[in-house]
């Protein structure tokens, strides 16, 4: 039987990732996002899944981000009765992500209702944290570097990836392929996050290039952070910074006690309000094989922050004109409590918003960085006088040549290489399709590939 691999609208954007490899009637599903950033992509997670979820056998996941895991609650109630396979740490995050996305899209479904914004009525989730409940049910955590047999004639090894706790590579051998996937790859010396792991060889890659032809700022963070925030509060205002709740709210925790401990940043509260990212940080305390900090640096850099998980309390911090740093949810502004917080702060000149990486095309965080004199939240049109700045050095995404980097460690080039998952600009300018080693493709979204 064939074996082959559908790309499910990895291709042409960025933040969502869903690979299906079939061998005969087995299937196997790699990552299952929830399409985030413009309207008119979000409308996808609503068209039916491309096979019956009752036909897929196995789901292996890189890593709990919403955009490689938010599906999942949709795929379990629609039929899927297999087990879902990543690392521990990524099954932890998403008991946190997946109820959090639930209770999201329950909450939007009754403010739609309430306020009579939805063309279907009454406007219905997407899924419930019951679903999500449901699909947490089916994971299986599998360990780092050691080859897992799942079933007859597949087995799997995970590597760590950087990127977020518990971010893995998946490679994947079935009926004598084998075949990688990198999942979203971190960067190399990052001062959290371990290194990607190198991987001497596959049959067949695929690849996420998210940052293909860019390179980040090689800025210090801590220097960077101090600035923005040391003039922000000499002159009385207070600094936003929207972030992921995984993985960027800890690294910045991490650099902010390191720009204090220094003497360089003048001590300020520092607010996290994101009740998600107070316990993905707790997270990092809990799995200290998974990234570089020893314990003692992660205790001190989850203390820095005084946590808000109050939604009262959240208002009242809103109101409070002293002068502060409020770290919260989501990271391109898209939704979450941050909001309320952008539309207070972004009007006023005292103040700075600070992103803290990449910002999809289509989000509010986008239009910010590029400069927007007003973005739209809850209906209104808020100005933006606050200063805004990406400081692209925290990104969790490896660059272009961090991206080469980990290509080199193959001893060989893979028969296939399959770039996906870049903006439509990034995957024009990669750069191992230059190389004439490699057999390089950008698929299509739900093309099929037939591999062997
Ligand atoms: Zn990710």
């Amino acid at each position: 039987m064939p074996l082959s691999v559908s790309f499910f609208g990895a291709a042409g954007t960025v933040t969502e990732s869903r690979y299906l490899i079939e061998d005969g009637d087995s299937r196997i599903l790699v990552d299952c996002w929830l399409f985030q950033g413009h309207k008119e992509l979000r409308t996808r997670n609503w068209v039916a899944f491309p096979v019956p979820p009752s036909t897929i056998d196995t789901v292996l996941l890189t890593h709990a981000h919403i955009d490689h895991s938010g599906y999942l609650p949709a795929l379990v109630r629609d039929g899927f009765a297999g087990r879902i396979y990543c690392s521990h740490a990524s099954m932890e995050l998403c008991d946190i992500l997946l109820r959090d996305s639930a209770f999201l899209q329950e909450k939007d479904a009754a403010y739609a209702n309430r306020h009579g914004l939805s063309k279907h009525s009454p406007a219905k989730p997407l899924y419930t944290v019951q679903d999500a409940e449901a699909a947490l049910e089916c994971f299986t955590a599998v360990p780092f570097r050691k080859r897992t047999v799942l079933g007859s004639g597949l087995a799997v090894t995970l590597r760590h990836s950087g990127h977020i706790l518990g971010a893995a590579t998946v490679d994947l051998e079935w009926n004598g392929t084998r075949v990688v996937f990198s999942g979203d790859l971190g960067r190399f010396d990052d001062e959290v996050m371990l290194d990607p792991e190198t991987i001497a060889g596959a049959e067949y890659l695929v690849v996420g290039f998210t940052y293909g032809d860019r390179r980040h700022d090689r800025g210090s963070p801590e220097d960077a952070l101090a600035e923005v925030i040391n003039s922000t509060t000499a002159r009385g205002g207070t600094v936003v910074i929207p972030a992921f709740a995984v993985g960027r709210v800890q690294t910045l925790l991490y650099h902010l006690e390191r720009a204090i401990a220094a003497g360089k940043l003048r001590p300020v509260p520092v607010l996290l309000d994101s009740p998600m990212a107070i316990n993905a940080s707790e997270l990092l305390c809990t799995h200290p094989d998974d990234h570089r900090l020893p314990r003692d640096a992660c205790v001190r850099a989850c203390d820095i922050a005084q946590y808000v998980r109050d939604v009262e309390e959240s208002k009242a911090l809103t109101h409070n004109p002293m002068p502060k740093v409020i770290i919260s949810a989501s990271g391109m502004a898209t939704g979450g409590r941050v909001l309320h917080h952008l539309k207070r702060a972004a009007p006023e000149r005292r103040n700075s918003i600070l992103f803290a990486g990449f910002q999809a095309a289509g989000t509010r965080g986008a239009a910010m960085v590029a400069g927007a004199e007003s973005i739209r939240i809850h209906g209104e049109d808020v100005p933006v006088r606050a200063e805004v700045h990406n400081l692209s050095m925290l990104s969790a995404h490896a660059h272009a040549d961090e991206i080469l980097k980990w290509l080199g460690g193959f001893a060989a080039p893979p028969r296939e290489t399959f770039i996906c998952h870049g903006e439509a600009s990034a995957s024009q300018g990669s750069r191992i399709d230059s190389d004439p080693g490699w057999n390089c493709r950008a698929p299509l979204h739900l093309e099929k590939v037939v591999l062997r």
